[in-house]
């Protein structure tokens, strides 16, 4: 167990402000493997002093001396990868190999595009006879959720650097370590005093205080629907940007034509990944009804296959929620063809990899984000009705589409209401706009695009 303290606040860990702490906890045993201090409004006062006077020397660096730095960054990323894998599976629960592969491997990926995004965007470009000005919004307040505790801090803060914003983060609070880690590869990178600073802390204390402080330009929020529509109410009423990045529903398209078993095997896998704590996971199985049985024989066997080598979900709360709508599926009359409420393991956080059949649109287990190893499986008559489906939800985060002919495929996705789609297993492209329509969330995450969210124009007539 190791007790830390001090909060990265202008460049240098300094004691928190109060006396709080928080217990980390392995989520695969239970133990407390370490404790942080909880932060406070003095806390997030302090750190957001910091970004403000950290502001003009930082947006007037050039771009290409910040691309350098955010290159460092890349490089002290990569460098501690081993060490920053541990950190994940210890406080997340994650198996060390996806630990390796996304929670370490996807951050070196995004900080490298924005080194490369920072040198070559145009931050001023002719529009008739105007000069157009692409300016940093100014200081960023960042609060980001627990399920890709690295990757959702660098989305936010390689963008905000290579922006010339300055920004501080208020990380889960169930995993902290990895964003103390991050803090330190910063420092190592040599990015300035003040320009990112990190509070630990409760959400509704210094997620809220960072969110209300009036010296925050923008607040870019990873989470909940039910938190960010708070955070959304609290920056509109102060008329400060706002970007949300909110929960999923999405649908697996499988279309008549598509290869069956891959689709079926990649879909399973896409939603245990994570134990399911993903927010773009494709948690709906659409399958027309004449390769419906088929197609729930290979689920049920692709999720059995799993066990508990996918690792547990984060917390004892999450544990219970989950659990909680897989009773609710069989209540409301789906069937379950694989797993169940009965743990794997006794002790830790943990659920069996589940799939339902006979799940009808309307129902609970259909409509809500379950946050856990949960598949539904949905039986469609034809593409009109495929569709209905795949667009019946709040949702539009993510998505997959799956034929026999890529075109055809194509043209369903043009039809879905969502922000991505992958087409016949397509891979992740971390350059690719990522972010919600509908209740899914506001703004957009990563590229040229995530880049956008942080600027603001400022024109000259000529
Ligand atoms: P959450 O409560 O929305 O937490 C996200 C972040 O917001 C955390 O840093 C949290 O701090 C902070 N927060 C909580 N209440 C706040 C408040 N009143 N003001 C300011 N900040 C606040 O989400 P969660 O509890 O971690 O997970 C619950 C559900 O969120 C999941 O089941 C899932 O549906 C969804 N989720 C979605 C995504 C996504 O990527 N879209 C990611 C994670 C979770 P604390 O850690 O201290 O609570
Ligand atoms: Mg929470």
């Amino acid at each position: 167990m190791k007790a830390h303290d001090g909060m990265y606040i202008d460049g240098t860990w300094r004691p928190a402000a109060g006396t709080g702490v928080i217990e980390v906890v392995n989520p695969a045993d239970e133990e407390v493997i370490a404790t942080v201090p909880a932060g406070t409004v003095e806390d997030v006062d302090a750190a957001v002093r910091a970004a403000r006077a950290a502001l003009p020397a930082w947006a007037a660096t050039p771009p290409a001396e910040r691309a350098a730095r955010l290159t460092a960054l890349r490089d002290v990323l990569l460098a501690r990868q081993d060490e920053i894998a541990r950190t994940v599976t210890a406080e997340l629960g994650s198996p060390l190999k996806l630990s390796q592969a996304v929670h370490a491997g996807v951050p070196v990926a995004v900080a490298g595009s924005y080194a490369e995004l920072a040198a070559g965007y145009a931050f001023e470009e002719r529009v008739g006879n105007s000069t157009v000005l692409h300016e940093p919004v100014g200081v960023v307040g960042a609060i980001t959720p627990w399920n890709y505790p690295l990757h959702q801090i660098v989305a936010k803060t390689a963008p905000a650097l290579a922006a010339g914003c300055t920004l501080v983060v208020k990380p889960a609070e169930d995993t902290p370590l990895v964003a103390r880690l991050f803090a330190d590869a910063v420092h190592e990178a040599g990015i300035p005093a003040g320009v990112f600073n990190l509070v630990t802390g409760l959400g509704p204390v210094a997620g809220q205080a960072l969110a209300e402080h009036p010296d925050v330009d923008l607040v870019s929020f990873t989470g909940s629907t039910a938190v960010g529509r708070r955070i959304g109410a609290i920056a509109t009423g102060m008329v400060k940007r706002v970007a949300l990045e909110l929960g999923g529903k999405s649908a697996n398209v499988i279309l008549p034509s598509a290869d069956l078993a891959r689709a079926v095997n990649v879909g399973v896998a896409n939603v245990m990944s994570n134990s399911g704590q993903t927010c773009s996971a494709w948690t709906r199985m659409l399958v027309h009804r004449d390769r419906y049985d088929e197609a729930v024989e290979l689920a049920a066997a692709a999720a059995d296959k799993y066990g508990d080598r996918i690792g547990p979900v984060v917390n004892a709360r999450q544990r219970d929620r989950v659990r909680g709508y897989i009773e609710k599926g069989t209540a409301e009359g789906a069937r379950i063809v694989a797993g169940g409420p009965d743990a794997p393991r006794e002790k830790g956080y943990w659920v069996s990899p589940t799939v339902f059949a006979d799940v009808t649109p309307e129902m609970t287990i259909a409509q809500e984000e379950i946050f856990g190893p949960v598949l539904s499986v949905l039986r469609y008559d034809d593409e009109d009705d495929a569709l209905r489906i795949a667009n019946g939800t709040v949702y539009g985060l993510a998505g997959a589409v799956w034929a026999g002919d890529e075109a055809e495929a194509v043209a369903f996705a043009r039809r879905m209401d969502t922000g991505q789609v992958d087409i016949n297993g397509g891979r992740f492209n971390p350059l690719a706009p990522f972010g919600g329509y509908k209740q899914s969330g506001v703004g957009r995450e990563l590229g040229a695009h995530g880049l956008a969210e942080y600027l603001q124009t400022k024109s000259f007539q000529f």
